[in-house]
């Protein structure tokens, strides 16, 4: 396999950071935790592929970090964003495909009995805990230790993936009054939730987590975690809000509250939901939703005040409405589920074979591949591996044209664009890197 050359990368890296701060407009795609130097320019993306400024072509596993669920440049969605384009990209007034797509997501999750369009993930939390507040009349969150629900100050506590990759697990600049009002527990630890209820619980006004964890590897609950996690905060008169701004679409037509390894849903539903992500085709959205009794604590109903310029503008939703009629289509998930459960028994057995401790948590079509020979359930565990040997084994993909996140905390993503010949490919390029690895 040819290796390849980035000399026009490090030369544009040396010229951002002239002008953005640390060459980057999101830490997550720095190279600081994979060894530093010049991440990669990409200059086109179509399909499962993308091709940086000096021509290399990659197999894009990044997909944006989630987003991407149909390739890039899906032909339907373009065509979606073209055509909202030319009718003018914000009005500041409603429109008809705010309806539709709040109905799409209704229909896929029915514990939204109302939405609101906001224009990240980030947002789309922020605005839950608030509502969840506002509703309670408390002020405490309960949160679990690794699971990222973006930046805003509240939830940078214990924050997973993109600050746990750099080494900032607690943001600087976050008042040490608002890190009082969160309270982090392990994830899949019931007595851990039960102890902080005992102590703080009728000051909490919500239990935040992410149902599928995305943010320390992909981490399952284990059985009866969100059911005993639902029954435990009502009893306790909190809010349950689930963070589905990764999980909401990844492995089926829906979100982990609706997934069918969950064998009760009612007993495992939320009361607010954020979204975001795969909800947006590819360009910036959030949402967040959920029992009509709180969110009509959201202006201009209630006394909860959230806005946005840019939120629910025609470009975004277009775009949200068209990526969610591809994965409509029968089979999209089936597809993606096949091919990452190829790719990760491939990579489980080349590892086995080359003595490189390696452990993979597949879920339908992503998964996470921990260097370490114990099970990652928590973040403990998943802090616990080799980020040492992660860093190599993302070098040596990466010289062979695959690109994954340069973060040992990160899924590999599979999209509705990925070829067998894709996948055959990667599984090469992984055999070649653990043959080094072990040398
Ligand atoms: N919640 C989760 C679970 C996420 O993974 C992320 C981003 O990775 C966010 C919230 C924040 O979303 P955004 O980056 O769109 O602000």
């Amino acid at each position: 396999m040819s290796t390849t050359h980035r000399p026009r990368s490090e030369a544009l890296y040396a010229e951002a950071l002239q002008h953005i701060v640390g060459g980057v407009n999101s830490p997550s795609r720095s190279f600081k935790a994979v060894g530093g130097g010049a991440p990669v320019f990409m200059k086109r993306a179509q399909g499962a592929h993308f091709w940086d400024v000096d021509d290399n072509r990659y197999i894009d596993y990044l997909c944006a970090y989630g987003p991407i669920i149909t390739g890039h440049a899906h032909p339907h969605i373009t065509a979606a964003i073209s055509s909202a384009a030319a009718n003018g990209t914000l009005y500041g007034t409603p429109t008809e495909l705010e309806i539709t797509l709040a109905r799409m997501l209704k229909e896929a999750i029915p514990s939204l009995d109302k939405v609101r369009f906001v224009n990240s993930g980030t947002e789309a939390v922020m605005t839950t805990i608030r509502v969840a507040r506002a509703y309670t009349k408390r002020s405490k969150i309960i949160k679990f230790a690794g699971c990222y629900h973006g930046h805003s100050d509240l939830v940078l506590v214990a924050a997973g993936s993109g600050p746990s990759t750099l080494g900032i697990p607690d943001s600087a600049g976050v008042p040490a009054s608002i890190a009082s009002e969160v309270i982090t527990v392990p994830f899949n630890d019931l007595d851990g939730l039960r102890t902080a209820l005992d102590t703080f619980g009728g000051d909490v006004a919500a239990v935040m987590v992410e149902p599928i964890v995305g943010n320390f590897g992909m981490v399952m609950p284990e059985p009866g975690f969100l059911e005993g996690l639902c029954r435990m905060t009502r009893e306790a008169g909190a809010l349950v809000i689930y963070d589905e701004v990764i999980s909401a679409f990844r492995f089926h037509y829906g979100g982990a509250q609706t997934y069918a390894a969950f064998p009760d849903h009612a007993a495992i539903e939320p009361d607010l939901t954020a979204l975001g992500k795969i909800i947006g085709g590819g360009l910036p959205i959030g949402a967040y939703g959920g029992r009509k009794a709180v969110m009509e604590q959201v202006a201009p109903l209630g006394p909860a005040y959230q806005a946005g310029t840019m939120a629910g503008n025609p470009a975004s939703i277009s775009a949200g409405i068209a990526c969610l009629d591809v994965l409509r289509q029968p089979g999209a998930y089936d597809r993606m589920d096949a091919q990452a459960a190829a790719l990760a028994a491939a990579l489980q057995a080349s590892a086995d074979r080359h003595g490189i401790p390696l452990t993979i948590n597949r879920i339908r079509g992503s998964f996470s591949a921990h260097f370490c020979s114990h099970p990652v359930t928590n973040y403990d565990e998943a802090q616990d591996t080799d980020g040492e040997r992660f860093a190599q084994f993302f070098r040596l993909m990466l010289d062979q044209g695959i690109c994954l996140a340069p973060s040992k905390y990160e899924a590999w993503f599979l999209t509705t664009a990925h070829t067998d010949d894709d996948i055959a490919a990667t599984i090469a390029a992984a055999e070649h890197a653990f043959s080094v690895m072990k040398g």
